[in-house]
């Protein structure tokens, strides 16, 4: 049986954006591919609120965090982690042969304006990376308390992971300063998984060009040639089917929903399942940081077995995601991103109660 969506990627996908992903396939050079691409870049811009230009990579999330650390750092990477999102940055940095130094908060505590501030001072520094939203802990990093510290040093280019909660939180890109800021279809977007989107300033285009080796698949010069020739395309064949998804989704999220509608009602559940989890149990987030997409319930005190608990929803054709890593058992994870209404959020939540009361 397939359980419905709960965990945070792949989401719950609305029938007409699944129809649109069988939509005939057309000629990845043809005029109508190129109108089809441009049509997604712009609607996307609106949903990252810049001007930036917009690239679509055929690849999940991290395949553009990989072709971003390695596009950008010519010189040296810092990357503040809050978790095992954060933790990827320095790998992919590593396994690149990227120079990179680490700096890893407690789980569950924020990276802090003042510990960038801190690193980027010392001038070391090309690129730092910040996750937005940590999957791993259910941690919102501030991000706004952040981008006043990257504006003391805009030599310095602003890697900004934003998978698991762009579309559900408002990320005002130009606002910000983010030089490229990361999204995957299949988190708060509410595509299938497939395609990774990034916007791009043009400050990191120019500072790209300063690093000799890109790599030439996930090359962000090399995309972004593509998107600024005439006629606007992909130096690959990309996948078309998801930018046919992401036409019809962008459109509902635009235009049917409305993206402060959107946004509000990412608020609502947020607030809704906090409140649940810290009748029942607590939140597993420093307060204050805690994610507008994604709630991590904290098991310790109350220690039900979550493998049980995931036996006995999944019986009633619902998903639910344990905790990350070493974190499975002592936490689970309940995410409320993308199209769920706030009356299925709480239904979903209703189950669990009924048979957290059984176990
Ligand atoms: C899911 C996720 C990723 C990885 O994205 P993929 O699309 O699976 O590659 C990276 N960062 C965060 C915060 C995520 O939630």
């Amino acid at each position: 049986m397939r359980k419905k969506l709960f965990i945070p990627g792949p989401t719950e996908c609305r029938q007409e954006v699944l129809d649109a992903m069988s939509t005939p396939m057309i000629g990845h050079r043809t005029k109508d591919a190129t109108a089809l691409q441009q049509r997604v870049s712009e609607k996307l811009q609106k949903v990252f609120h810049t001007n930036n230009n917009i690239l679509l990579s055929t690849t999940s999330g991290t395949g553009l965090m990989e072709g971003s650390i390695r596009s950008l750092t010519a010189k040296r990477a810092i990357v503040f982690s809050v978790g095992a999102f954060g933790n990827r940055w320095a790998q992919l940095a590593k396994s690149n042969n990227i120079p990179v130094d680490h700096v890893e908060a407690e789980w569950g505590q924020p990276t802090l304006p003042e510990i960038v501030d801190e690193y980027l001072s010392t001038g070391k520094y090309d690129v730092f990376t910040i996750t937005h939203n940590e999957t791993s802990t259910g941690v919102m990093n501030p991000i706004e308390e952040i981008a006043k510290v990257s504006a003391k040093y805009p030599n310095v280019m602003w890697l900004l992971d934003a998978v698991s909660s762009l579309a559900g939180a408002k990320i005002e890109v130009d606002k910000l300063g983010i030089d490229v800021c990361i999204t995957s279809t299949q988190k708060a977007l509410g595509v299938p998984p497939g395609m990774a989107i990034c916007s791009v300033s043009q400050k990191a285009l120019d500072h790209a060009k300063k690093v000799e080796f890109r790599g030439t698949y996930l090359d962000l010069l090399e995309l972004n040639k593509y998107v600024e020739k005439k006629p606007y395309q992909y130096p690959s064949t990309p996948s078309v089917s998801h930018m046919y998804a992401l036409d019809t989704q962008l459109d509902y999220i635009l235009n049917a929903e409305g993206l402060e509608n959107r946004y509000a009602r990412h608020k609502e559940m947020a607030e809704i399942t906090r409140a649940w989890a810290k009748k029942h149990f607590n939140t597993f987030a420093a307060e204050g940081y805690e994610s507008l997409t994604l709630t991590n319930v904290d098991n310790t005190e109350k220690n039900v077995s979550v493998a049980d608990l995931i036996k006995a929803v999944g019986a009633r054709g619902y998903a639910l995601a344990n905790g990350y890593g070493n974190m499975k058992q002592k936490t689970f994870r309940i995410a409320h991103m993308a199209d769920t209404s706030v009356a299925e959020l709480k239904e979903y939540l209703n189950i669990l109660e009924e048979e957290i009361a059984k176990l």
